[in-house]
Protein backbone atom coordinates (compact mmCIF):
# COMPACT_ATOMS: atom_id res chain seq x y z
CA UNK A 1 0.00 0.00 0.00
CA UNK A 2 1.57 3.75 -0.77
CA UNK A 3 1.02 6.60 1.43
CA UNK A 4 -2.09 7.71 -0.81
CA UNK A 5 -4.35 4.27 -0.42
CA UNK A 6 -5.45 5.36 2.84
CA UNK A 7 -5.00 8.95 3.67
CA UNK A 8 -7.75 11.40 2.11
CA UNK A 9 -10.26 10.09 4.35
CA UNK A 10 -8.00 9.78 7.28
CA UNK A 11 -6.22 13.20 7.65
CA UNK A 12 -9.82 14.78 8.06
CA UNK A 13 -10.29 12.28 10.88
CA UNK A 14 -6.98 12.80 12.98
CA UNK A 15 -6.83 12.21 16.82
CA UNK A 16 -9.01 10.07 16.94
CA UNK A 17 -8.29 6.70 16.31
CA UNK A 18 -6.25 4.30 18.84
CA UNK A 19 -4.46 2.23 15.48
CA UNK A 20 -2.15 4.40 12.77
CA UNK A 21 -4.29 5.72 10.41
CA UNK A 22 -1.92 5.98 7.61
CA UNK A 23 0.35 2.91 6.30
CA UNK A 24 3.35 4.53 4.29
CA UNK A 25 5.67 2.89 1.86
CA UNK A 26 8.90 3.33 -0.14
CA UNK A 27 9.48 4.91 -3.79
CA UNK A 28 12.21 3.05 -4.85
CA UNK A 29 12.86 2.89 -8.78
CA UNK A 30 9.56 3.99 -9.49
CA UNK A 31 7.45 1.45 -7.76
CA UNK A 32 6.12 1.83 -4.40
CA UNK A 33 6.40 -1.40 -2.04
CA UNK A 34 7.14 -2.15 1.48
CA UNK A 35 9.69 -2.31 3.39
CA UNK A 36 10.50 -5.79 5.72
CA UNK A 37 10.20 -3.74 8.66
CA UNK A 38 8.16 -0.68 10.06
CA UNK A 39 8.41 2.09 12.42
CA UNK A 40 4.72 3.86 14.19
CA UNK A 41 5.01 7.85 13.82
CA UNK A 42 3.47 9.14 16.67
CA UNK A 43 0.38 11.98 16.55
CA UNK A 44 2.30 14.81 18.46
CA UNK A 45 -1.12 16.18 19.35
CA UNK A 46 -2.47 13.69 21.41
CA UNK A 47 0.42 10.94 21.46
CA UNK A 48 -1.36 8.20 20.10
CA UNK A 49 -0.12 5.98 16.84
CA UNK A 50 -0.50 7.84 13.32
CA UNK A 51 1.33 5.94 10.87
CA UNK A 52 2.93 2.74 10.18
CA UNK A 53 5.91 3.60 8.28
CA UNK A 54 8.18 1.19 6.34
CA UNK A 55 11.75 1.40 7.57
CA UNK A 56 13.88 1.32 4.81
CA UNK A 57 17.30 -0.85 5.42
CA UNK A 58 20.54 -0.34 4.21
CA UNK A 59 19.39 -3.05 1.08
CA UNK A 60 16.62 -0.45 0.43
CA UNK A 61 19.35 2.10 -0.03
CA UNK A 62 21.32 -0.18 -2.07
CA UNK A 63 18.80 -0.49 -4.77
CA UNK A 64 17.58 3.18 -4.39
CA UNK A 65 21.27 4.34 -5.15
CA UNK A 66 21.31 1.92 -7.49
CA UNK A 67 17.91 3.53 -9.23
CA UNK A 68 19.30 6.74 -9.24
CA UNK A 69 22.92 5.67 -10.75
CA UNK A 70 20.89 4.02 -13.58
CA UNK A 71 18.45 6.81 -14.08
CA UNK A 72 21.77 9.20 -14.45
CA UNK A 73 22.68 8.08 -17.39
CA UNK A 74 19.43 7.12 -18.56
CA UNK A 75 16.87 9.50 -21.23
CA UNK A 76 17.03 11.90 -17.68
CA UNK A 77 20.93 12.83 -18.93
CA UNK A 78 19.60 13.99 -22.34
CA UNK A 79 16.37 15.50 -21.32
CA UNK A 80 17.15 19.24 -22.18
CA UNK A 81 17.17 21.61 -19.27
CA UNK A 82 13.55 23.33 -20.52
CA UNK A 83 12.30 20.09 -20.08
CA UNK A 84 13.35 19.65 -16.64
CA UNK A 85 11.85 22.83 -16.28
CA UNK A 86 8.47 21.94 -16.81
CA UNK A 87 8.77 19.17 -14.86
CA UNK A 88 9.52 21.44 -12.17
CA UNK A 89 6.64 23.59 -12.79
CA UNK A 90 4.29 20.91 -12.86
CA UNK A 91 5.56 19.82 -9.57
CA UNK A 92 4.72 23.04 -8.05
CA UNK A 93 0.82 22.62 -9.90
CA UNK A 94 0.53 19.86 -8.33
CA UNK A 95 1.79 20.99 -4.59
CA UNK A 96 -0.44 24.15 -4.67
CA UNK A 97 -3.08 21.52 -6.33
CA UNK A 98 -2.85 19.16 -3.05
CA UNK A 99 -1.77 22.53 -0.94
CA UNK A 100 -4.59 21.97 1.42
CA UNK A 101 -4.17 18.40 1.76
CA UNK A 102 -0.08 19.06 2.28
CA UNK A 103 -0.38 21.56 4.93
CA UNK A 104 -3.07 19.02 6.81
CA UNK A 105 -0.19 16.29 6.66
CA UNK A 106 2.23 18.91 7.97
CA UNK A 107 0.06 19.95 11.12
CA UNK A 108 -1.12 16.09 11.56
CA UNK A 109 2.57 14.96 11.46
CA UNK A 110 4.72 17.57 13.43
CA UNK A 111 1.89 19.24 15.74
CA UNK A 112 1.81 22.82 13.92
CA UNK A 113 -1.37 24.63 13.84
CA UNK A 114 -2.57 24.44 10.20
CA UNK A 115 -2.52 27.99 9.26
CA UNK A 116 1.22 27.75 9.25
CA UNK A 117 2.07 25.44 6.52
CA UNK A 118 -0.76 26.28 4.41
CA UNK A 119 0.96 30.19 5.44
CA UNK A 120 4.84 29.13 4.87
CA UNK A 121 5.51 25.33 4.34
CA UNK A 122 3.31 24.77 1.50
CA UNK A 123 3.80 27.91 -0.68
CA UNK A 124 7.58 28.18 -0.68
CA UNK A 125 7.68 24.44 -1.51
CA UNK A 126 6.15 25.45 -4.76
CA UNK A 127 8.00 29.00 -5.16
CA UNK A 128 11.24 27.07 -4.58
CA UNK A 129 9.88 24.45 -7.56
CA UNK A 130 9.15 27.37 -9.80
CA UNK A 131 12.55 29.55 -9.05
CA UNK A 132 14.56 26.24 -9.96
CA UNK A 133 12.01 25.60 -13.21
CA UNK A 134 13.34 29.21 -14.00
CA UNK A 135 17.18 28.12 -13.84
CA UNK A 136 17.27 24.59 -15.54
CA UNK A 137 17.79 26.06 -18.83
CA UNK A 138 19.90 29.03 -17.85
CA UNK A 139 23.05 26.47 -16.13
CA UNK A 140 25.45 27.70 -18.16
CA UNK A 141 29.31 27.51 -19.06
CA UNK A 142 32.27 29.89 -19.44
CA UNK A 143 34.98 30.91 -21.92
CA UNK A 144 38.66 31.31 -20.45
CA UNK A 145 41.43 33.18 -22.14
CA UNK A 146 44.89 31.62 -21.23
CA UNK A 147 48.44 31.77 -22.82
CA UNK A 148 47.77 28.90 -24.50
CA UNK A 149 49.68 25.80 -24.35
CA UNK A 150 53.14 24.06 -25.24
CA UNK A 151 53.92 26.82 -27.72
CA UNK A 152 50.37 26.26 -29.39
CA UNK A 153 46.83 28.65 -28.94
CA UNK A 154 43.99 26.85 -26.67
CA UNK A 155 40.60 27.53 -26.27
CA UNK A 156 39.03 26.68 -22.96
CA UNK A 157 35.43 26.25 -22.02
CA UNK A 158 34.07 25.54 -18.74
CA UNK A 159 31.03 23.39 -18.35
CA UNK A 160 28.60 22.57 -15.06
CA UNK A 161 27.64 19.21 -14.78
CA UNK A 162 25.55 17.34 -12.14
CA UNK A 163 27.42 16.40 -9.17
CA UNK A 164 25.40 12.58 -9.75
CA UNK A 165 23.64 10.72 -7.08
CA UNK A 166 22.35 12.93 -3.77
CA UNK A 167 21.49 11.46 -1.14
CA UNK A 168 19.46 14.50 0.55
CA UNK A 169 18.34 13.96 4.47
CA UNK A 170 15.78 15.70 5.97
CA UNK A 171 14.82 16.96 9.51
CA UNK A 172 11.05 16.79 10.57
CA UNK A 173 10.33 20.33 11.73
CA UNK A 174 9.66 21.76 8.08
CA UNK A 175 10.06 18.59 6.32
CA UNK A 176 8.08 19.58 3.02
CA UNK A 177 9.68 22.82 2.84
CA UNK A 178 13.11 21.48 3.12
CA UNK A 179 13.03 18.49 0.50
CA UNK A 180 11.93 20.98 -1.78
CA UNK A 181 15.08 23.04 -1.36
CA UNK A 182 17.13 19.61 -2.15
CA UNK A 183 15.26 18.25 -4.29
CA UNK A 184 14.03 21.91 -6.65
CA UNK A 185 17.86 22.60 -7.57
CA UNK A 186 19.02 18.68 -7.78
CA UNK A 187 16.66 18.16 -10.54
CA UNK A 188 16.93 21.58 -12.15
CA UNK A 189 21.12 21.25 -12.88
CA UNK A 190 20.13 17.20 -14.05
CA UNK A 191 21.11 15.22 -10.96
CA UNK A 192 19.29 12.35 -9.46
CA UNK A 193 18.49 11.62 -5.50
CA UNK A 194 17.43 9.09 -3.01
CA UNK A 195 15.88 11.08 -0.11
CA UNK A 196 15.67 10.21 3.52
CA UNK A 197 12.70 12.33 5.59
CA UNK A 198 12.48 12.37 9.33
CA UNK A 199 11.40 9.15 11.80
CA UNK A 200 9.13 11.93 13.25
CA UNK A 201 7.67 13.95 10.15
CA UNK A 202 7.74 11.42 6.88
CA UNK A 203 3.98 12.03 5.51
CA UNK A 204 4.50 14.96 3.41
CA UNK A 205 7.21 14.57 1.69
CA UNK A 206 5.92 10.91 0.83
CA UNK A 207 2.68 12.83 -0.93
CA UNK A 208 5.37 15.06 -2.47
CA UNK A 209 6.95 11.83 -3.83
CA UNK A 210 3.46 10.86 -5.24
CA UNK A 211 3.27 14.16 -7.27
CA UNK A 212 6.52 13.85 -8.09
CA UNK A 213 5.81 10.61 -10.06
CA UNK A 214 2.49 12.45 -11.43
CA UNK A 215 4.40 15.35 -12.54
CA UNK A 216 6.15 12.58 -15.26
CA UNK A 217 9.84 12.56 -13.73
CA UNK A 218 10.94 9.45 -14.71
CA UNK A 219 11.81 6.18 -12.38
CA UNK A 220 14.89 6.04 -10.64
CA UNK A 221 15.08 9.88 -10.80
CA UNK A 222 13.81 10.88 -7.00
CA UNK A 223 14.01 7.84 -4.76
CA UNK A 224 12.02 8.35 -0.79
CA UNK A 225 13.16 5.84 1.19
CA UNK A 226 12.12 6.04 4.75
CA UNK A 227 13.77 4.92 8.23
CA UNK A 228 16.31 5.24 10.83
CA UNK A 229 19.03 7.51 11.00
CA UNK A 230 21.44 4.98 11.82
CA UNK A 231 20.18 2.49 9.64
CA UNK A 232 19.00 3.86 6.33
CA UNK A 233 20.31 7.41 6.57
CA UNK A 234 23.87 6.10 7.29
CA UNK A 235 23.88 3.78 4.89
CA UNK A 236 23.11 6.44 2.42
CA UNK A 237 26.40 8.80 3.75
CA UNK A 238 28.01 5.52 3.27
CA UNK A 239 27.52 4.43 0.01
CA UNK A 240 30.21 4.58 -2.30
CA UNK A 241 28.05 5.34 -5.09
CA UNK A 242 26.50 8.55 -3.27
CA UNK A 243 28.17 11.34 -4.57
CA UNK A 244 26.87 13.88 -1.96
CA UNK A 245 24.49 14.31 1.00
CA UNK A 246 22.37 17.01 1.62
CA UNK A 247 21.76 17.14 5.00
CA UNK A 248 19.54 18.99 7.41
CA UNK A 249 19.76 18.40 10.95
CA UNK A 250 21.82 18.46 14.18
CA UNK A 251 25.00 19.53 14.32
CA UNK A 252 25.86 16.13 16.36
CA UNK A 253 24.91 14.34 13.33
CA UNK A 254 25.91 16.74 11.03
CA UNK A 255 29.18 15.83 12.39
CA UNK A 256 28.73 12.18 12.19
CA UNK A 257 28.22 12.86 8.24
CA UNK A 258 30.90 15.09 7.45
CA UNK A 259 33.58 12.39 8.91
CA UNK A 260 31.40 9.36 7.44
CA UNK A 261 31.13 11.47 3.75
CA UNK A 262 35.65 11.48 4.04
CA UNK A 263 35.67 8.03 3.58
CA UNK A 264 34.37 8.37 0.22
CA UNK A 265 35.21 11.77 -0.99
CA UNK A 266 31.36 12.97 -0.84
CA UNK A 267 30.54 16.68 -1.26
CA UNK A 268 28.38 17.54 1.87
CA UNK A 269 25.93 20.41 2.23
CA UNK A 270 25.24 20.81 5.74
CA UNK A 271 22.51 22.69 7.31
CA UNK A 272 22.30 22.66 11.27
CA UNK A 273 21.57 24.71 14.01
CA UNK A 274 21.52 28.08 15.21
CA UNK A 275 20.70 30.07 18.52
CA UNK A 276 19.74 33.31 16.30
CA UNK A 277 19.70 36.98 18.01
CA UNK A 278 17.17 39.03 17.73
CA UNK A 279 19.01 42.77 18.15
CA UNK A 280 17.00 45.29 19.23
CA UNK A 281 18.19 48.79 19.34
CA UNK A 282 17.23 51.84 21.58
CA UNK A 283 15.86 53.61 18.44
CA UNK A 284 13.88 50.64 17.37
CA UNK A 285 9.98 50.39 16.75
CA UNK A 286 10.24 48.74 19.68
CA UNK A 287 6.29 47.56 19.69
CA UNK A 288 7.54 45.77 15.89
CA UNK A 289 10.46 44.47 17.50
CA UNK A 290 8.45 43.02 20.00
CA UNK A 291 6.04 41.45 18.06
CA UNK A 292 8.52 40.35 15.46
CA UNK A 293 10.99 38.81 17.61
CA UNK A 294 8.07 37.09 19.42
CA UNK A 295 6.71 35.46 16.15
CA UNK A 296 11.05 34.49 15.60
CA UNK A 297 10.34 32.66 19.22
CA UNK A 298 7.09 31.09 18.63
CA UNK A 299 6.45 30.68 15.04
CA UNK A 300 6.25 26.29 14.69
CA UNK A 301 6.75 26.03 18.22
CA UNK A 302 9.94 27.17 18.36
CA UNK A 303 11.00 24.36 16.53
CA UNK A 304 12.89 26.46 13.76
CA UNK A 305 16.98 26.32 12.73
CA UNK A 306 16.45 30.18 12.52
CA UNK A 307 14.13 30.69 16.22
CA UNK A 308 15.76 34.08 17.36
CA UNK A 309 15.98 32.81 20.81
CA UNK A 310 18.37 35.34 22.33
CA UNK A 311 16.89 38.48 22.05
CA UNK A 312 19.18 41.58 22.76
CA UNK A 313 17.47 44.50 24.21
CA UNK A 314 19.29 47.80 24.56
CA UNK A 315 18.80 48.56 28.59
CA UNK A 316 17.31 51.52 28.33
CA UNK A 317 14.12 49.53 26.51
CA UNK A 318 14.80 46.14 28.15
CA UNK A 319 12.25 46.07 30.93
CA UNK A 320 9.93 46.96 27.90
CA UNK A 321 11.02 44.27 26.15
CA UNK A 322 10.83 41.50 28.56
CA UNK A 323 7.03 42.84 29.61
CA UNK A 324 6.08 42.97 25.93
CA UNK A 325 7.49 39.46 25.61
CA UNK A 326 5.93 37.76 28.46
CA UNK A 327 2.34 39.83 27.16
CA UNK A 328 2.92 37.41 23.70
CA UNK A 329 3.93 34.63 25.22
CA UNK A 330 0.98 34.63 27.76
CA UNK A 331 -1.06 35.43 24.56
CA UNK A 332 -0.17 32.63 22.76
CA UNK A 333 -3.41 30.19 22.25
CA UNK A 334 -1.73 26.28 23.14
CA UNK A 335 -4.12 23.66 21.53
CA UNK A 336 -5.26 21.73 19.11
CA UNK A 337 -3.46 22.12 15.49
CA UNK A 338 -6.48 22.03 13.37
CA UNK A 339 -7.98 24.47 15.98
CA UNK A 340 -8.32 27.48 14.13
CA UNK A 341 -7.67 29.67 17.52
CA UNK A 342 -4.42 27.53 18.28
CA UNK A 343 -1.35 29.51 17.55
CA UNK A 344 0.93 27.18 18.95
CA UNK A 345 0.68 23.64 18.81
CA UNK A 346 2.35 20.24 19.81
CA UNK A 347 6.79 19.65 20.59
CA UNK A 348 7.16 16.87 17.82
CA UNK A 349 7.89 13.83 19.82
CA UNK A 350 7.99 13.28 23.93
CA UNK A 351 11.42 14.02 23.83
CA UNK A 352 11.73 16.62 22.27
CA UNK A 353 9.25 17.91 25.18
CA UNK A 354 11.43 16.08 27.83
CA UNK A 355 14.32 17.93 26.05
CA UNK A 356 12.52 21.31 26.25
CA UNK A 357 11.25 21.02 29.92
CA UNK A 358 15.23 20.25 31.11
CA UNK A 359 15.88 23.42 29.29
CA UNK A 360 13.87 25.32 31.14
CA UNK A 361 14.61 23.44 35.01
CA UNK A 362 18.55 24.51 33.51
CA UNK A 363 17.65 28.10 32.98
CA UNK A 364 16.11 27.74 36.65
CA UNK A 365 18.96 26.16 38.41
CA UNK A 366 21.44 28.64 36.52
CA UNK A 367 19.37 32.13 37.98
CA UNK A 368 17.59 33.25 34.98
CA UNK A 369 13.81 33.82 35.97
CA UNK A 370 10.70 32.50 34.02
CA UNK A 371 8.53 35.82 33.15
CA UNK A 372 5.92 33.67 31.11
CA UNK A 373 5.52 30.02 30.46
CA UNK A 374 7.84 27.32 32.23
CA UNK A 375 6.02 23.98 31.49
CA UNK A 376 3.51 21.60 29.67
CA UNK A 377 0.43 23.77 29.82
CA UNK A 378 -1.68 20.38 28.97
CA UNK A 379 -1.79 17.05 30.33
CA UNK A 380 -2.16 15.66 26.73
CA UNK A 381 0.02 15.45 23.99
CA UNK A 382 3.46 16.94 23.63
CA UNK A 383 2.91 20.84 24.75
CA UNK A 384 5.14 23.50 26.10
CA UNK A 385 3.77 26.24 27.47
CA UNK A 386 5.35 29.55 25.71
CA UNK A 387 8.67 30.29 27.83
CA UNK A 388 10.37 33.47 28.53
CA UNK A 389 13.67 34.05 30.78
CA UNK A 390 14.70 37.56 31.77
CA UNK A 391 17.69 38.43 33.76
CA UNK A 392 19.56 36.03 31.34
CA UNK A 393 23.71 36.20 30.83
CA UNK A 394 24.75 35.11 27.33
CA UNK A 395 27.33 32.37 29.35
CA UNK A 396 24.12 30.28 31.01
CA UNK A 397 23.16 27.07 28.87
CA UNK A 398 20.09 28.24 28.05
CA UNK A 399 21.62 31.71 26.01
CA UNK A 400 24.44 29.08 24.81
CA UNK A 401 22.65 25.97 23.31
CA UNK A 402 20.07 25.10 20.70
CA UNK A 403 16.62 24.28 22.78
CA UNK A 404 14.40 23.67 19.65
CA UNK A 405 11.08 24.81 21.58
CA UNK A 406 9.31 28.23 22.35
CA UNK A 407 11.76 29.31 25.01
CA UNK A 408 13.07 32.38 24.57
CA UNK A 409 15.95 34.54 26.68
CA UNK A 410 16.25 38.24 27.28
CA UNK A 411 19.75 39.57 27.52
CA UNK A 412 20.80 43.34 28.09
CA UNK A 413 23.10 45.17 26.28
CA UNK A 414 24.73 48.97 26.32
CA UNK A 415 26.41 49.43 23.86
CA UNK A 416 26.84 47.98 20.04
CA UNK A 417 30.17 47.00 20.18
CA UNK A 418 28.85 44.93 23.38
CA UNK A 419 25.71 43.70 21.22
CA UNK A 420 27.66 42.44 18.45
CA UNK A 421 30.01 40.73 20.96
CA UNK A 422 27.03 38.96 22.37
CA UNK A 423 25.49 38.31 19.10
CA UNK A 424 28.67 36.43 17.78
CA UNK A 425 29.52 34.98 21.59
CA UNK A 426 27.95 31.05 20.69
CA UNK A 427 29.09 28.54 18.58
CA UNK A 428 26.27 29.31 15.73
CA UNK A 429 25.81 31.55 13.12
CA UNK A 430 23.07 30.88 11.16
CA UNK A 431 20.96 34.15 10.85
CA UNK A 432 20.25 37.32 12.99
CA UNK A 433 17.72 40.25 13.24
CA UNK A 434 18.91 43.62 14.00
CA UNK A 435 16.10 46.13 15.06
CA UNK A 436 16.69 49.75 14.36
CA UNK A 437 15.62 53.03 12.66
CA UNK A 438 19.07 54.14 11.64
CA UNK A 439 20.17 52.58 8.78
CA UNK A 440 23.93 53.51 9.22
CA UNK A 441 23.86 51.19 12.50
CA UNK A 442 21.88 48.40 10.90
CA UNK A 443 24.53 47.73 8.08
CA UNK A 444 27.42 48.23 10.63
CA UNK A 445 25.97 45.70 12.55
CA UNK A 446 25.02 43.58 9.71
CA UNK A 447 28.74 43.21 8.28
CA UNK A 448 29.92 42.62 12.21
CA UNK A 449 27.77 39.44 12.44
CA UNK A 450 28.96 36.21 11.69
CA UNK A 451 26.09 34.56 10.34
CA UNK A 452 24.55 33.42 6.78
CA UNK A 453 21.42 35.58 7.42
CA UNK A 454 20.83 38.98 8.77
CA UNK A 455 17.41 40.23 8.83
CA UNK A 456 16.77 44.70 9.62
CA UNK A 457 13.75 45.17 11.20
CA UNK A 458 12.38 41.71 10.46
CA UNK A 459 12.64 37.99 11.24
CA UNK A 460 12.88 34.92 8.49
CA UNK A 461 12.50 36.65 5.34
CA UNK A 462 13.74 33.80 2.95
CA UNK A 463 12.90 33.31 -0.19
CA UNK A 464 14.54 30.63 -2.82
CA UNK A 465 16.14 33.35 -4.66
CA UNK A 466 18.53 33.83 -1.62
CA UNK A 467 21.51 31.87 -0.53
CA UNK A 468 20.36 30.39 2.67
CA UNK A 469 23.15 28.25 4.90
CA UNK A 470 25.25 29.38 8.27
CA UNK A 471 28.64 29.64 9.48
CA UNK A 472 30.58 28.48 12.67
CA UNK A 473 28.37 25.44 13.74
CA UNK A 474 25.43 26.23 11.41
CA UNK A 475 26.96 24.67 8.71
CA UNK A 476 29.00 24.46 5.72
CA UNK A 477 27.65 25.20 2.37
CA UNK A 478 24.90 27.37 0.38
CA UNK A 479 21.33 26.40 -0.92
CA UNK A 480 18.79 27.86 -2.96
CA UNK A 481 19.15 30.68 -5.72
CA UNK A 482 22.26 30.59 -7.01
CA UNK A 483 24.38 29.03 -4.70
CA UNK A 484 22.15 26.13 -5.06
CA UNK A 485 22.95 25.71 -8.62
CA UNK A 486 27.06 25.61 -7.55
CA UNK A 487 25.97 22.91 -4.99
CA UNK A 488 24.29 20.71 -7.46
CA UNK A 489 26.89 20.75 -9.88
CA UNK A 490 30.27 19.87 -10.46
CA UNK A 491 32.43 22.39 -12.88
CA UNK A 492 34.35 20.81 -15.98
CA UNK A 493 37.33 22.88 -18.05
CA UNK A 494 37.75 21.99 -21.51
CA UNK A 495 41.00 22.89 -23.70
CA UNK A 496 41.19 22.46 -27.12
CA UNK A 497 44.87 22.35 -28.82
CA UNK A 498 44.44 24.33 -31.47
P1 LIG B 1 18.61 15.11 13.44
O1 LIG B 1 20.02 15.50 13.15
O2 LIG B 1 18.33 14.29 14.62
O3 LIG B 1 17.98 14.32 12.19
C1 LIG B 1 17.99 14.87 10.90
C2 LIG B 1 17.93 13.75 9.89
O4 LIG B 1 19.14 12.99 9.98
C3 LIG B 1 16.79 12.75 10.11
O5 LIG B 1 16.28 12.35 8.86
C4 LIG B 1 17.51 11.59 10.79
O6 LIG B 1 16.87 10.34 10.57
C5 LIG B 1 18.84 11.61 10.09
N1 LIG B 1 19.93 10.94 10.81
C6 LIG B 1 20.05 10.75 12.14
N2 LIG B 1 21.19 10.07 12.41
C7 LIG B 1 21.80 9.85 11.23
C8 LIG B 1 23.02 9.21 10.85
N3 LIG B 1 23.84 8.68 11.75
N4 LIG B 1 23.36 9.19 9.55
C9 LIG B 1 22.55 9.76 8.62
N5 LIG B 1 21.38 10.35 8.91
C10 LIG B 1 21.00 10.41 10.21
O7 LIG B 1 17.80 16.49 13.46
P2 LIG B 1 16.26 16.71 13.76
O8 LIG B 1 16.04 16.53 15.21
O9 LIG B 1 15.43 15.94 12.79
O10 LIG B 1 16.09 18.25 13.36
C11 LIG B 1 16.37 19.29 14.24
C12 LIG B 1 17.71 19.92 13.89
O11 LIG B 1 17.70 20.32 12.52
C13 LIG B 1 17.95 21.19 14.68
O12 LIG B 1 19.29 21.22 15.11
C14 LIG B 1 17.68 22.28 13.66
O13 LIG B 1 18.31 23.50 13.93
C15 LIG B 1 18.19 21.66 12.41
N6 LIG B 1 17.62 22.34 11.23
C16 LIG B 1 18.43 23.14 10.48
C17 LIG B 1 17.91 23.84 9.39
C18 LIG B 1 18.77 24.73 8.54
O14 LIG B 1 18.34 25.11 7.46
N7 LIG B 1 19.96 25.09 8.97
C19 LIG B 1 16.55 23.70 9.08
C20 LIG B 1 15.76 22.87 9.87
C21 LIG B 1 16.30 22.19 10.96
Amino acid sequence: MTIESNTSAAVGEHGSEDEPVFTTGMLINGTWRQADETFTDLNPANGRPLATVSSGSASDINEAVAAARAALTGAWKTTPGAVRGQLLNRIADLIERDGEYLARLEALDIGKPLAQPGMLDVPNAAATFRHFAGWADKIQGTTIPTAGAMGRPTLSYTVREPVGVIGAIVPWNTPLMIAAWKIAPALATGNTLVVKPAEDAPLSILHLATLIVEAGVPAGVVNVVPGMGSIAGAALVEHPDVDKISFTGSPAVGRQIQIAAAATFKRVTLELGGKTPQIIFADANVEAAVGGSAMGLFFNQGEVCAAGTRILAHRSIYQQVVDGLAAAASAQVLGDPFDSTTTIGALVNEKQQKSVLAYIEKGKAEGARVVAGGDTGKSEGFYVRPTIFADVDNSMTIAQEEIFGPVGVVIPFDSEEEAIQIANGTPYGLAASVWTSDVSTAHRVAAEIRAGAVWINGWAAIDPALPWGGMKTSGIGRELGYAGILANTEEKVVTVVL
